[in-house]
C-alpha cells in the first residue's frame, strides 16, 4: 500500500489531486505499482484515502481521481476500477451535450482524469494522453470516442514538454484517418483547423465563448494583437467592424487570411513584434476604438513571474494610450503562475499610469467546456477583462 507522509497528508486533505513522490512513504527497494496504474493510497495511519494513478518517472508520482476507493464488496477490483476510468470519460462526454460542435470534451484534472485532453473539432478529434494512465488507456479512449462520435480523424498531440516529464515518448500522429484538416462551425463562422500542424491540438478553444462575446462589445476600428490564426479577429470582423491583426507568425497570419477568404471577410493582418507596433502607433499618434491583448503566456515558471508582469503590464499600459474616447479594451493573461487579482492590479497599474478612467463590464475566464479544479486553483488559468475607458 502506498502511503503518504504527513506534510503529503496535509496536501491531500486541501483536496489538490497531484502527490509528489516525496509526499510518500516509498521505503528503498519496495516493488512499484506499473506505469499508469489505477492503485489505493493510504495516509500514514494506513487508511486508505482514494484512487490514484502511478506515474513512474515525474515528480508527481500520484494524481488522484475521484474514483471511491471502496467497491461494494470491499477494495476494487482492476476490472472495477477500469470500468470506473471509462464512466469518468463517458460523463465527461455527456457534460457537453449542449456544447457546439467544436468544444474541449475532457480538461484532464477537472474532468477527474488526470493528463487526459480531448478537443473536438466537429468530424475531427484531438487528443493530449499526457500521463502514463491516459496513454495507456489509449485504445479505450478512442474507441469510446469512434462509437460515440464516429469522426474522420483522430490525432494524437503528445508533442508537449509534459511528455517527457512523464517518461512518454515525444510524438504526434493520427490515431485515425488521413486527412489532418477539419471545418468546425465557431459561432457564425466556418474555421480550417489542422489538427497536427496547429499549435496544442489545433487551435484554442478555451477562449471560443470569450470571442463571440469580446464581437458583440468591441465597436469601431479593431486592433487585435497576437492575433495568431485569427480566432478574435475573424469574429470582429464578420460583425462588420473593421481589424488590424497583429502576430509576429507568417504561417499564423497565413492561416487567418485563408479564415478570413473562405467566410468573405477582409481583414488587414500586420506581421511585426507587438510591443514594437505598439509603441510606433503611439508615437505617431493613432488610436483604436477596440483593442485586444491576447498574448501567449508571458510567465511559464515562477522564475520568469516578474519579467512576464512587466511585459503584461508595458502591452495593457500602451493599450490604454492608444483607445479613443469610450474606447474598450479586451486583455486577457493565460499564465497560471499569475493569479486573478494580481492580473487586475497589473492591468489596474496599467490604467493609472495612462491616466485612463477604466470600468470593468465583465470578468471572464475560460469556456464552460474548460471546467477549473477548485482545489487546484492554478488550473483557473485564463482570465479576461472587457474593459470600457472615459
Ligand atoms: N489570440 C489568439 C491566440 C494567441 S497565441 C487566439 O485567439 O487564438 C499567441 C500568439 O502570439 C502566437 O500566434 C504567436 O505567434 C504570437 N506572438 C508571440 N510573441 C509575439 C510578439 N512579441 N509579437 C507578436 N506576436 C507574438
Amino acid at each position: 500500500m502506498l502511503k503518504l507522509t504527513k506534510k503529503g497528508l496535509q496536501r491531500v486533505l486541501r483536496g489538490h489531486p497531484w502527490i509528489f513522490r516525496t509526499d510518500l512513504n516509498l521505503p528503498e527497494g519496495a516493488p512499484t505499482p506499473q506505469p499508469g496504474a489505477l492503485v489505493s493510497y493510504a495516509g500514514p495511519d494506513g487508511r486508505v484515502m482514494g484512487i490514484a494513478a502511478w506515474s513512474p518517472k515525474s515528480s508527481i508520482a500520484l494524481r488522484a481521481l475521484p474514483i471511491d476507493p471502496k467497491g461494494p464488496n470491499g477494495a476494487r477490483s482492476t476490472e472495477d476500477l477500469e470500468q470506473a476510468y471509462k464512466e469518468l470519460i463517458l460523463s465527461a462526454l455527456d457534460r457537453r451535450k449542449e456544447r457546439p460542435l467544436a468544444c474541449r470534451l475532457c480538461n484532464a484534472d477537472a474532468d477527474g482524469l488526470p493528463g487526459l485532453t480531448i478537443d473536438r473539432y466537429n468530424d475531427g478529434i484531438s487528443i493530449q494522453a499526457l500521463t502514463w494512465s491516459a496513454y495507456n488507456r489509449l485504445e479505450t479512449i478512442v474507441q469510446i470516442l469512434v462509437d460515440r462520435y464516429n469522426p474522420s480523424v483522430i490525432a494524437l498531440r503528445n508533442d508537449s514538454k509534459v511528455s517527457e516529464h512523464e517518461g512518454l515518448p515525444y510524438e504526434k500522429r493520427l490515431l485515425r484517418g488521413t486527412n489532418s484538416v477539419v471545418k468546425a462551425p465557431i459561432g457564425d463562422l466556418t474555421l480550417t483547423f489542422d489538427l497536427i500542424e496547429g499549435q496544442k491540438t489545433g487551435g484554442f478553444l478555451d477562449q471560443t465563448d470569450n470571442r463571440i462575446a469580446a464581437a458583440q462589445f468591441a465597436r469601431g476600428s479593431c486592433l487585435d494583437c497576437f492575433c495568431y490564426d485569427g480566432g478574435f479577429s475573424l469574429q470582429l470582423a464578420k460583425k462588420g467592424l473593421n481589424v488590424t491583426a497583429v502576430d509576429s507568425s507568417a504561417p499564423a497570419l497565413a492561416k487567418l487570411q485563408e479564415n478570413a477568404q473562405v467566410n468573405h471577410l477582409i481583414i488587414t493582418t500586420v506581421e511585426e513584434n507587438v510591443f514594437d507596433l505598439l509603441r510606433d502607433y503611439e508615437s505617431k499618434g493613432q488610436s483604436f476604438d477596440t483593442i485586444i491583448l491576447d498574448p501567449p503566456a508571458f510567465i511559464r515558471t515562477r522564475a520568469a513571474r516578474e519579467a512576464g508582469r512587466r511585459a503584461y503590464k508595458e502591452i495593457n499600459l500602451r493599450a490604454f494610450k492608444l483607445l479613443a474616447k469610450h474606447g474598450r479594451l479586451v486583455t486577457c493573461s493565460c499564465s497560471a503562475h499569475m493569479e486573478r487579482p494580481e492580473f487586475e492590479t497589473v492591468v489596474a497599474e496599467a490604467a493609472a499610469d495612462a491616466h485612463r478612467f477604466a470600468r470593468v463590464i465583465e470578468r471572464r475566464s475560460a469556456a464552460p467546456d474548460h471546467p477549473s479544479m477548485l482545489t487546484a486553483p492554478e488550473t483557473d488559468y485564463l482570465k479576461v477583462l472587457f474593459i470600457e475607458v472615459e
